[in-house]
This record gives C-alpha cells, sequence and structure tokens, in this order.
C-alpha cells in the first residue's frame, strides 16, 4: 500500500494533487497529531486549538482515506504504519521537520507546496543578483513579473509597484473605528468542542500547559470555512485594504485586515489563489489599485520573501544577535498579563495577543517587537514568544520577521534598518495614545512615554552602530541634540522589568 503523510499544515486539496510532482493518485493519507509538538512548547490555547481543529476536520473530510494517527511522537506515528512500503510527503515548512524527514530510511520527499517561487528559481534569482544585497522591494517585482501578476504586459499594473504613498494612512481622525464590513467568523461545531475537552484533559492530567485564552474560535479550520474567509474578504473588505493598513484603532483590532495569515499558513489556502482573486476584483472595479497592490505586495512580496530567506539563510540564522542583546523576557510580558501594563498600546496589543493570538502587523512591530528591541531582549526569547503565542506563527515565519525584521539580530541581511521608534510614531499612527497615562512627547518626569525614552536608551545604547548606516546616522545626530539625555536614561534604568 502507497502511503502519503500530511503535516498539519498541509491541509488543503493542492496538498494531495498529483500534478507533476505529488503524491501518486492511489496513495492512502497519514496525519500525526504528536503530543510532544505541544509538550515541547507552551503555545497560546487557541493556536493550539486551531491547529488540532484544522487537522480533524480534515481528516473528517478525509474518511476512509485517512490513516489519522495520535502519537507522542511523528516516529512514534510512523512506525505504527501496516506495511514496509516507502511513503511521500511534500518538503515540510521546518528546517528541524526537513531533517527529521531527511532522516527517514522509506521516505521520497516531494517538492514544497504552498508557497508561489519554487525555491531553486528563488536560488537562480539570487544568483543573477551576483552578490549585490537581496532587496524584498527587487524580489517583489521579479515574483509579479514571473508569475505575471497584477501586470499589464511588462509594466505594473496600474501605472506603478509601489502604492505606498496612498497606503500609510493614520487612522481617520475622531473615529473609534474603521467601519469596514465585519470579517468572516467561523462557527463552531462538534469537533472544537472534542478539542476543547482534550485540551482540558492534556492540561489536567498531562502537566501541558499553555498560554492566553481559548475563547470562541475566530479563524477558519476547514477549506470551506478559509474559502468563505476569502471571499468575503475580497467583497467587502479588500477595497480599503490599503489607505488605513498601518493604522491602528484600540477598538477595532481588526480594522481591513484579512485575517487569513493562519489559513494561509495552515494550507487551507493556496497564495496563488488569493492573489489571483485580489487581482481579479481590480479587473472587475471592484477594488481600487492601491488597496490591492497593498495586499498582493503582502503576500506575493512579503509572505514569499519571507518563506524564501528561511531556506536560504539557513538553520543558523535563529541564533543571530548582532546586537548583543541578552535580557530574558519578564514575567509579566511571557504570561501575555496586559493588566499589569499601564502604557495603553502595549497593553492593548498584548491583550489582543491574550485574548485572540493575533494582533495585525504594526502592532507586532511597532508595539511588541519594538519594545522588546528597546529593552534589549534576547532575540531567540522573542521568536519563541512570536512563535507559540500567535494563531499564524510557524518557525519559517517567525525567524526572518522577529530575528531579522523585528529585533534587527541579523545585522540587516533582512533589513535596512532597526525598524523601533518614539512613542511620535504610535501617536501618528493610532488613536493609543489618547487617554495612556504616559504622554508620547515626555522624556523625563512621570509622565514620559516608555517608547519614548525606550527609543532614545536605544539609540544611545547603539549609537556606533545606527551612526554608521545612512539610514539611521539621523537618529545619532537627534541624541547629541538631547539636553536631556542623562535624566533620560535615569529614567529608563528605573523601570528595570517592571511592565510600562
Ligand atoms: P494582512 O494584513 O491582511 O496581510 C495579508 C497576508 O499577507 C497575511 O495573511 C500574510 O499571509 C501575508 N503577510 C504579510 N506580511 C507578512 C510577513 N511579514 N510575513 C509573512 N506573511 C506576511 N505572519 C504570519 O503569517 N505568521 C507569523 O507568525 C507572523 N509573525 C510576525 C511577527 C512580526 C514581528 C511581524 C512584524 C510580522 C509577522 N507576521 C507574521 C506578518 C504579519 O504581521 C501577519 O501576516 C499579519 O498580521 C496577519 O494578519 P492578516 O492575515 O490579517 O494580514
Amino acid at each position: 500500500m502507497r502511503w502519503h503523510w500530511l503535516f498539519g499544515d498541509q491541509l488543503g486539496p493542492h496538498f494531495l494533487d498529483p500534478g507533476d510532482d505529488g503524491p501518486s493518485r492511489d496513495a492512502r493519507v497519514v496525519m500525526i497529531e504528536s503530543r510532544a509538538v505541544f509538550r515541547r512548547r507552551r503555545f497560546h490555547r487557541a493556536k493550539a486549538h486551531l491547529v488540532l481543529s484544522a487537522m480533524r476536520h480534515r481528516a473528517a473530510e478525509l474518511g476512509d482515506h485517512v490513516h489519522y494517527v495520535r502519537a507522542e511522537t511523528y516516529g512514534e506515528g510512523l512506525r505504527g504504519l501496516p506495511g514496509r512500503d516507502p511513503f511521500t510527503v511534500h518538503h515540510p515548512t521546518s528546517h528541524a521537520a526537513a531533517a527529521f524527514v531527511r532522516g527517514l530510511d522509506r521516505v521520497r520527499v516531494l517538492p514544497a507546496r504552498g508557497f508561489l517561487i519554487p525555491r531553486e528559481s528563488f536560488r537562480a534569482w539570487v544568483d543573477l543578483r551576483g552578490g549585490r544585497e537581496l532587496r524584498q522591494e527587487d524580489f517583489y517585482h521579479w515574483t509579479r513579473r514571473e508569475l505575471n501578476l497584477l501586470m499589464d504586459g511588462d509594466a505594473p499594473a496600474g501605472g506603478r509597484w509601489n502604492h505606498d504613498h496612498a497606503n500609510r494612512e493614520p487612522p481617520p481622525r475622531g473615529c473609534a473605528t474603521l467601519g469596514a464590513p465585519r470579517p468572516y467568523r467561523p462557527r463552531e461545531d462538534a469537533i472544537d468542542e472534542e478539542v476543547r475537552a482534550d485540551l482540558d484533559r492534556w492540561q489536567r492530567e498531562d502537566g501541558i500547559e499553555f498560554v492566553g485564552r481559548d475563547g470562541p474560535r475566530l479563524f477558519p479550520a476547514s477549506r470551506r470555512e478559509a474559502l468563505a474567509a476569502l471571499r468575503r474578504f475580497v467583497d467587502k473588505r479588500l477595497a480599503d485594504f490599503g489607505p488605513y493598513e498601518d493604522a491602528v484603532l484600540a477598538a477595532d483590532p481588526v480594522m481591513s485586515h484579512s485575517l487569513l495569515s493562519s489559513s494561509l499558513n495552515l494550507g487551507l489556502l493556496d497564495p496563488l489563489e488569493v492573489v489571483e482573486e485580489a487581482e481579479r476584483a481590480w479587473r472587475d472595479g471592484r477594488a481600487p489599485v492601491n488597496s490591492v497592490e497593498g495586499f498582493v505586495r503582502q503576500i506575493a512580496g512579503w509572505r514569499e520573501y519571507v518563506w524564501q530567506l528561511y531556506w536560504h539563510f539557513g538553520d543558523g540564522y535563529r541564533d543571530s544577535n548582532a546586537l548583543g542583546h541578552r535580557e530574558p523576557l519578564p514575567r509579566w510580558f511571557a504570561e501575555l498579563d496586559a493588566d499589569a501594563v499601564t502604557a495603553r498600546c502595549l497593553a492593548t496589543a498584548l491583550a489582543q495577543v491574550r485574548d485572540t493570538g493575533w494582533t495585525h502587523h504594526i502592532p507586532r512591530l511597532m508595539v511588541l517587537g519594538s519594545h522588546a528591541l528597546q529593552r534589549g531582549w534576547d532575540p531567540r526569547e522573542v521568536t519563541d514568544w512570536f512563535h507559540r503565542c500567535f494563531v499564524d506563527g510557524y518557525d519559517w515565519v517567525m525567524l526572518p520577521n522577529v530575528v531579522g525584521m523585528s529585533q534587527y539580530a541579523d545585522g540587516g541581511r533582512m533589513t535596512t534598518k532597526p525598524y523601533t521608534s518614539g512613542g511620535a510614531y504610535i501617536h501618528r499612527m493610532s488613536d493609543l495614545c489618547g487617554g495612556c497615562a504616559y504622554r508620547p512627547g515626555d522624556r523625563t518626569g512621570p509622565r514620559a512615554c516608555p517608547y519614548t525614552t525606550g527609543y532614545w536608551s536605544f539609540v544611545h545604547r547603539h549609537r556606533d552602530v545606527l551612526a554608521a548606516n545612512p539610514r539611521t546616522a539621523r537618529a545619532v545626530y537627534g541624541l547629541d541634540r538631547l539636553t536631556d539625555l542623562r535624566e533620560v536614561l535615569r529614567g529608563e534604568r528605573g523601570r528595570g522589568d517592571l511592565p510600562p
């Protein structure tokens, strides 16, 4: 009997399509629910729930066609497979899983699916650059050309590659919400009930621990739900995606974001169908080009780039620590204790993570990640925290996003500068500073904003690195003009690792 092994992030129909390099048509499917995965790391409970629910929904769809194993480890699950015939598996999405699969003696590894560009094509693109720096913008243009995505002949559709100028608006003044149509939300079923009962039992009897709250499931767990979420986004919400994609509103965490990351990363949706749907909306006149380009950029630019870099940089990338940051994560952050935090932006973002396992890219980058960077927290710990606490977190997506983009631990291999700011940026791009106990413009005194003081303290600590980079040299120039730097630094030291 032939077997094909589906990992828990290979759940869409495209992972079983025989195609040129897929599993054989008559293969039986094996899926393994490994308990050790949950024992090794303290995941957000909503994430554990989502992953198990999605795997079990897929198993229910496949019915008799699947052999669903609940085992301690993958190895144990595979050892129980009847027969000695070789089996196939699509290339997994992490270095650890790839090494595990390579070490098996009866496996044929098929190329990865669920991404837009084959890895060999990316390697060819890197070679073509002949040692020049790899930049996301160049990669994104190349990807659009390769896939003929949002193109008019040789030119970008709409006349330009980049619509960032129209897509960086601060939130509309005086509005608590963007007023976008509500996103798709799934309805739980008997499978979710069973998953909840199992997680309760694991916690009670097996000592498996979670973090965060497991409220009603908010993200799709089946292909049917994921397609409904995609359609609702494209039909009702994509048109407004662009202008406010970097803005943050306390009472409207989702705004016009798609909430599709977990479905893409579970493999329930294929990125090509997602960007093609978006392009169709533009061609049919249902969404403006700036919103469609902004969205396509997220997937064909960022998501794809991050995936390719994960493999390009190799497993050692996770140990990068160019800024020498070694502080441990404080307990309040690790425990998602938003109620302990005074700074309204940080408390809001942390509460969103605690309650849903999701927040959009600006709270991730400019609130949570920026705070970690300013405080000098160990990038490995920060990466692990993001991985465990986000419903869409996987090793491949975390490493470049956190080690590179958010913590600049790779010294600039991925981005041209560290992403961090004082309170002024958060004030401009959000309504989070209103009603906060701190004031973004204050550097000293009882209302000094922890992001503003944290920013100057960061620039002070890393002045040599920042002065040598043309994109950040101005920050050092600004630092040298501060007349109250000593007081700022004293205030910063006084905070210790207490919640700000
Ligand atoms: P939208 O804003 O609607 O964007 C559309 C899609 O683009 C997303 O669904 C996602 O698939 C893709 N995308 C956009 N940016 C990225 C990116 N930088 N990397 C990968 N995909 C991207 N995304 C994850 O999928 N998993 C993560 O674990 C993750 N961790 C992040 C950590 C940090 C510090 C930062 C700065 C970003 C991270 N991102 C991650 C990227 C981004 O924040 C999320 O993809 C996005 O917020 C998910 O919400 P959405 O589906 O509504 O996205």
